[in-house]
């Protein structure tokens, strides 16, 4: 995301607790029951049906992220997603489904799902009915039978999608999740909102292949994450569209935009496909020269950080009030307004966007307290093309950056210890971007593009947290750079910039 908020003073942290009372307020449809309180699993009772010799409990209702406890379930792992939506028109909720196709990592009596999505209709488990039950933004769904620990199995959700449907975050200042737009709409998870648009497990750190299937009425197209396998007109006039994400993808990197677009192929280098989508109409070409500079993006970005990760890109223009941009997987959506002003700034967008693709969407995050991770790099290449194209100079921002450092840090907390409201604040954007910056001048340049470069090999499509960067760090520049990051990573003040005994930082203010 490019968020880059004013500072604005610290809330108490009452927005979980509010959500998940609001959430719990939706309750559940049909004949599905709803029950406030989760009964605890309680002993094995043995019964006619305990011929099965297994002792299945109940999956975790969250991975346990300090930030996000419920966020991402335990006890299986989703193998693959396929959505089917029947689109009908902007603002308008339409027939949903998801089917998952997962493994049962322990014997599993019943298992959770985020689920914030609006009506829910029915649940099956291996095609037979379900007892499911809505608690908060948890879906628990207790099949007729256990699962066996290593089975396979495949979950069926059908519901009624609301595509109004979203939450807004102070600290990122904007709504997330269904972003409507006059003729359809766009999504922006970040970075729990995929749970609004389709049952999930969603957290930053699990990842699978999505299938989309979304059919259109005549005269709109849809676009998701990867590439278009196939677009079918029906007898009734209606299209369905399948996109497949090719790739793995965090439930908060999904997009599916649906309107009035216009498709702008183009090559990357190394014949990298990209497909710019656009609302049709002036913004094709009002939007045209900065959106060509996508190839130049790329191979500056590849210089330093090695081939692009996916199969293809794109810059999804989004003609709607979203006010930031989001790095969703292969197809960054980037507010019309963005592309529309000034060259600096326009670049400094898409190229933070481009970034991420790097660093947190094939260098996924292990927990939400590694945003630093994502957004740091992002902020920091976005800034180091700036400096070299015409902006800013990357020390003078860093500079800048340095005097507020110990004011961000009460704020926001340190760059590896936000609070869950003050995630996407500045010190995860320049203030992380200045640990790296610290980082280079500690190491010198060659040394710290030797990290750079391996950190994005290294865990390619792979997970990886504050203590793995802090370890590979440490083994390419050949000593222990623990006791250099940790104070500036965790510590309550800011540290001296390296080779730099003249900056300041400027005094807290209450
Ligand atoms: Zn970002």
């Amino acid at each position: 995301m490019k968020a880059a908020p004013a500072r604005r003073p610290p809330r108490p942290t009452a927005r979980l607790a509010l959500t998940l009372a609001a959430a719990a307020a939706v309750g559940v449809v049909g004949t599905l029951t709803h029950e406030r309180h989760r009964t605890p699993p309680g002993p094995a009772r043995p019964g006619p049906s305990a011929a099965a010799p297994v002792h299945a409990t109940p999956g975790s209702p969250g991975i346990g992220d300090p930030l996000m406890p419920l966020d991402g379930n335990g006890g299986y792992t989703v193998r693959h997603y396929t959505l089917d939506f029947d689109w009908r028109a902007p603002r308008t909720a339409f027939d949903a489904g998801v089917t998952i196709s997962a493994t049962a990592t322990q014997a599993l009596s019943r298992f959770d799902l985020d689920f914030a999505g609006n009506t829910l209709r029915t649940v099956t488990v291996d095609g037979v009915p379900a007892k499911a039950v809505r608690e908060g933004d948890e879906l628990v769904v207790t099949p007729a039978k256990p699962i066996p620990h290593g089975a396979a199995f495949t979950v069926r959700v059908a519901y009624l999608a609301d595509p109004t449907q979203h939450r807004h975050r102070d600290d990122a200042i904007q709504d997330y999740g269904w972003m409507p737009t006059a003729d359809g709409t766009v999504l922006s998870p970040q970075p729990d909102g995929a749970k609004m648009i389709f049952p999930v497990d969603d957290h930053p750190s699990l990842r699978a292949p999505i299938t989309f299937h979304v059919t259109t009425p005549p005269g709109l197209s849809a676009v998701a994450n990867g590439r278009l396998v196939e677009r079918r007109r029906r007898p009734d006039g209606r299209v369905r569209w399948t996109y497949d994400s090719e790739q793995p993808i965090a439930a908060q990197l999904v997009q599916l935009a649906i309107g009035r677009f216009t498709f702008v192929d183009s090559t990357g280098p190394r014949g990298l496909p990209v497909r710019d989508v656009v609302p049709t109409g002036d913004l094709v070409g009002d939007t045209e020269a900065y959106r060509a500079l996508t190839s130049e993006h790329l191979a500056w970005l590849e210089r330093r950080l090695g081939p692009y990760p996916f199969h293809r890109y794109g810059v999804l223009v989004g003609d709607t009030d979203l006010s930031v941009a989001l790095e969703t997987q292969s197809l960054s959506v980037v507010p019309s307004a963005d592309l529309l002003g000034d060259r600096v700034d326009a670049e400094r967008n898409l190229v933070h966007e481009l970034t991420h693709h790097w660093t947190g969407d094939s260098v996924a995050i292990r927990r939400w307290s590694d945003l630093w991770l994502s957004e740091g790099h992002a902020r920091f290449y976005e800034r180091l093309y700036s400096d070299e194209h015409g902006g800013r100079s990357i020390e003078d921002a860093m500079r800048s950056a340095y005097a507020q450092h110990e004011q961000w840090r009460r704020d926001d907390g340190a760059p590896a210890e936000p609070a869950e409201d003050t995630l996407f604040r500045q010190m995860r954007y320049d203030g992380s971007a200045l640990v790296l910056y610290a980082l280079r001048e500690k190491v010198g340049e060659q040394a710290f593009e030797r990290i750079e470069r391996a950190w994005v090999t290294t865990y390619q499509g792979r997970v990886a947290g504050t203590r793995d960067f802090i370890a590979l760090a440490s083994k390419v520049a050949g000593r222990d750079l623990t006791p250099f990051l940790t104070p500036w990573l965790y510590g309550a003040h800011t540290p001296p910039m390296p080779g730099h005994p003249d900056w300041q930082v400027d005094p807290v203010v209450n």
